[in-house]
């Protein structure tokens, strides 16, 4: 597939210690180490190809745009999008969520229209619509999860109604790791004439997306959880429908012409691009995606499901062990919880080990209500994940668990 040790090199923060320690890096669901040719990149774009973009009309303004409008092409690419001018890149997933909230409801919703999402959603993809809830009286409807932590499909279908405007939910869950199966629901909804935004903040940099064949009129991910830098992110949309939806904020290259009597907006993408982009930060992305591509998502992914399934085997192993996602098909993310451990301390501890896993609601707290838990430990694995560091993660487990005596 591919060569560990020679990815591992191209990654410096990977080599780290901590309290003396060789790091482990497992919080990955949060945000990605960054290869040095991403590094190598932006510095390159700040030594030698730094000015603000689309105003200028000097060479190295010229040279910016021209590597700044490229990596929205490389967007397209990677995603398989039909126009660049439906990429348009935001500060992240949040923004880009927020932005279609907005503009979305202000073109298209009214009082009692209803918007479904699910019970297993990050806070991003709930609180945006709750501020349109509390401007515009929207109603927002919530799908229910199954046992094994799977969307709860007849229960999704069953929220439908003649008011429904929008589904928007998560491609992959970052508590439980669930893969949802984004084709079944863009093609219920649409037999609806409902439209889908994904949130494909942790599907993109494991997962092979195109969104012209999964039809999704929206996908929203992060630069910086895809091996990218952070301050950076992508919103695709159909054109039809950025079209017709008003622009989220007021100022730059979002106008055509300005006038106290009659302001025009510039076309698409740059009509949601208000103020200077983050034109270094998306040299940066694209070169993240490069590299991404280089290595090849199936790859990538066959590797990280052989890592899940080994690092599982051995959870299973731990007593009083509880796996929180139990989806069939899951993504490399293990939420658990040792009984008798409070979460924190498991965390806390695995660190002084040089462990790093993430603890607590992990911006899901409807999720958590649900599983009738404060919070997890989450150990979220990427394709630099050695197989010797999920043995330390369980070692260190292991530890824990006989200091506490269970
Ligand atoms: N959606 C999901 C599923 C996430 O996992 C995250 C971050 O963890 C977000 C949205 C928010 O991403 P960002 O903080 O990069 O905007």
């Amino acid at each position: 597939m591919f060569d560990i040790s020679t990815i591992r090199k191209d990654f410096p923060i990977l080599d780290s210690q901590v309290y003396g320690k060789p790091l482990v890096y497992l919080d990955n669901g949060a945000t990605t180490q960054k290869p040095k040719c991403v590094l190598d990149k932006l510095n390159d774009c700040y030594l030698h190809h730094n000015a603000n973009v689309h105003r200028g009309v000097h060479f190295l303004s010229q040279d910016a745009t021209d590597l700044h409008e490229a990596s929205r092409r490389t967007v397209q690419k990677f995603i398989n999008a039909s126009s660049s001018d439906e990429i348009i890149f935001t500060r992240g997933t949040t923004e880009s969520i927020n932005l279609v909230a907005y503009s979305f409801s202000e073109t298209f919703l009214r009082e009692g229209d209803e918007v479904i999402v699910s019970d297993m959603e990050h806070h991003s993809n709930i609180v945006s619509w709750q501020l349109v809830q509390r401007r515009k009286g929207i109603v927002i409807k919530h799908a229910r999860i199954t046992e094994n932590q799977e969307l709860d499909f007849e229960h999704f279908k069953s929220l439908f109604t003649e008011r429904t405007k929008l589904v928007s939910i998560t491609h992959v869950s970052n508590v439980l790791g669930t893969i949802n199966p984004v084709e079944e629901i863009v093609a219920y909804a649409h037999s609806r004439n409902v439209p889908v935004l994904i949130d494909g903040a942790q599907s993109t940099p494991h997962i092979r997306v195109d969104v012209q064949a999964l039809d999704v009129d929206f996908l929203v991910f992060s630069g910086h959880k895809i091996y990218g830098p952070t301050g950076v992110g992508v919103l695709y949309g159909k054109r039809k429908w950025l079209e017709q939806m008003i622009p989220y904020q007021g100022g730059g290259e979002m106008i055509q012409s300005v006038s106290f009597e009659n302001t025009t907006f510039n076309e698409l993408p740059y009509k949601f691009e208000a103020g200077t982009p983050d034109f270094i930060g998306t040299v940066g992305l694209a070169s993240a995606l490069d590299y991404v591509t280089s290595i090849g998502l199936d790859s990538i992914a066959a590797y990280e499901t052989q890592l899940l399934q080994y690092a599982t085997d051995k959870f299973k192993s731990i007593p009083g062990m509880q796996i929180y996602g139990n989806a069939s098909d899951k993504s490399a993310v293990l939420s658990f919880l040792v009984e008798g451990i409070h979460h924190y301390d498991m965390g806390l501890l695995l660190d002084k080990m040089g462990i790093a896993v993430r603890t607590g609601h992990h911006c899901a707290q409807p999720l958590m209500q649900v599983l009738g838990i404060e919070g997890t430990v989450r150990a979220s694995f990427s394709f630099y994940n050695t197989f010797e560091e999920v043995d330390s993660l369980v070692a260190g487990i292991q530890r824990v668990c006989k200091m506490f005596g269970v």
